[in-house]
């Protein structure tokens, strides 16, 4: 029997507003514990939480982007549970009526293009932060994370495949960092995903039985878990047992799911309206402001850049995925218009060096202006591309320009007819042997001799003329 997976996310981002959703308290991260903290966000009683515009502003400008249909008045519920981080003993969240709903984003699965809808988004507070003491039998909370505004995006059950789950979260990524309201970053926890997936006999509409799987953060294990959890489940069916609905924990040492509660010990969260808070109403003028105010998005920019400048799919696709990235292409061709060009050594040599120093763009060791220069002196003759590789190289380590660089180390091409002329006839006589045998019809050899002239001029003989002048010399 063939089976399909039936996937559904569920996503936090960390807002980057400058104060708490509901509190004046500053949000940076990094403080020494319990500095940012107030009677507000650590529960005292008796005092009152106010809604921090900033936050409502940022998740209009995600639900807008997602083309979600905007509640005109929703409301905050209290989510109650018992947890040593939550100092209220509830978490300020949104129910019944969330601020946005029926949206979707579009991914793209090698070629096909894809519609991925979206439930719900709404506004929560974050939770303090518990620290366990390795050599005492204590735990520590530090709640400056307490009351930090969260927006929760949860996806319809349309992802079909794990490679389809990265794809949309990494373009639900690209969204939030081109509207700047959320850093996006898995690793360090800003932007965070709960996973949902079941399986069902390929042709049928039921959905199956679902895991939700936790304790992913990078794409590599949102993938990773999600395949894994399939293969599991695929095996209890062929078994003709059940799956069981519960939350499992992806363990990224040994590459596999474990149970963390089942169904039965689910939180019953008793929710019900804040009633501290005011409903929240929305007019259409904010909503129309929101509109006119974002930016270019991912998809768009895609499209633009396959249009304006020819680039492959692939390509825009790529360079498109981070705003800081397609900005510093489009920089590059501000002084060196050649698009396809600029894009294979961005997508070659750039993002390989950024990766092996696991540095982001904005910390590119090597600039717009000067990786532009460097192509510029290739274009214009003065260096070889194999030259422009180890000048490249050279830019990395030591930050200099391009032309400084060809200029100290005497890199420039010889382009002179008379001197590779000159050089040419040097190896032409170092060489009898290699030219009776090529004469004789082994013309494979030219290989060699080009070699030798490169070897002979450091790789600096323009290859073009070396051709021409070797052709001359051997076939007559
Ligand atoms: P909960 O709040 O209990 O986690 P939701 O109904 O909000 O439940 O669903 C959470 C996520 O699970 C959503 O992204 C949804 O698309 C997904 N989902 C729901 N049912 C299934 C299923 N049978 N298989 C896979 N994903 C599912
Ligand atoms: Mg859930
Ligand atoms: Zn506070």
């Amino acid at each position: 029997m063939e089976f399909e997976p039936v996937i559904g996310l569920e996503v936090h981002a960390q807002l980057k507003t400058k104060t708490k959703i509901f509190c004046s308290c500053s949000t940076a991260f990094g403080a020494p514990p319990n500095t940012h903290t107030c009677p507000v966000c650590l529960g005292m009683p008796g005092v009152l939480p106010v809604l921090n515009k900033k936050v409502v502003d940022y998740t209009l400008r995600m639900a807008v982007a997602t083309h979600c249909r905007i509640a005109r008045k929703s409301r905050f519920a209290r989510k109650n549970y018992f947890y040593p981080d939550l100092p209220k003993g509830y978490q300020i969240s949104q129910y019944e009526l969330p601020i946005a709903q029926h949206g979707h984003v579009e991914i793209e699965i090698n070629g096909r293009r894809q519609r991925i809808g979206i439930t719900r988004i709404h506004m929560e507070e974050d939770a303090g932060k518990l620290g366990h003491d390795p050599d005492r039998p204590i735990s520590m909370v530090d709640f400056n994370r307490t009351g930090v505004p969260l927006i929760e995006i949860v996806s319809e059950p349309d992802i079909r495949s794990p490679q389809a789950a990265g794809a949309y979260l990494r373009q639900l990524r690209a969204i939030v960092q081109y509207l700047d309201i959320c850093d996006g970053n898995l690793e360090e926890g800003s932007f965070r995903c709960d996973a949902n997936v079941s399986i069902r006999p390929k042709g049928t509409e039921t959905l199956g039985t679902r895991t939700e799987l936790k304790n992913l953060n990078s794409f590599k294990h949102v993938e990773k878990a999600l395949q894994y959890e399939i293969e599991r489940q695929k095996e209890i069916l062929l078994d003709g047992d059940d799956v069981i609905q519960e939350t499992r924990l992806w363990d990224p040492d040994k590459n596999k799911t474990t149970s963390m509660r089942g169904k039965e010990e689910a939180h019953d969260y008793r929710y019900f309206p804040d009633p501290d808070l005011l409903p929240l109403v929305i007019d259409d003028r904010w909503i129309e402001a929101v509109q006119a105010s974002l930016p270019e998005l991912p998809e768009q920019k895609k499209q633009r850049f396959i249009n304006s400048y020819d680039l492959p799919s692939y390509d825009a696709g790529l360079l498109t995925s981070d705003r800081e990235l397609a900005d510093y292409f489009e920089e590059c061709l501000r002084l060196f218009a050649h698009p396809k060009q600029v894009s294979n050594w961005i997508m070659g040599s750039l993002l390989g060096l950024l990766n092996a120093q696991g540095k982001t763009i904005h910390e590119s060791p090597i600039t717009a202006r000067d990786l532009a220069q460097l192509l510029e002196l290739i274009e214009n003759g003065t260096i070889s591309g194999k030259i422009a590789k180890s000048v490249f190289d050279e830019m990395a380590q030591s930050g200099k320009p391009p032309k400084t660089i060809v200029k100290e180390k005497g890199l420039v091409q010889i382009t002179d007819t008379g001197a590779v002329d000159e050089i040419v006839s040097q190896v032409i006589a170092d060489c009898p042997e290699e030219v009776e045998a090529y004469k004789n019809g082994k013309t494979k050899l030219m290989g060699f001799f080009v070699g030798q002239v490169m070897k002979a001029t450091h790789g600096k003989a323009n290859p073009k003329l070396v051709n021409e002048i070797l052709r001359k010399k051997l076939d007559t």
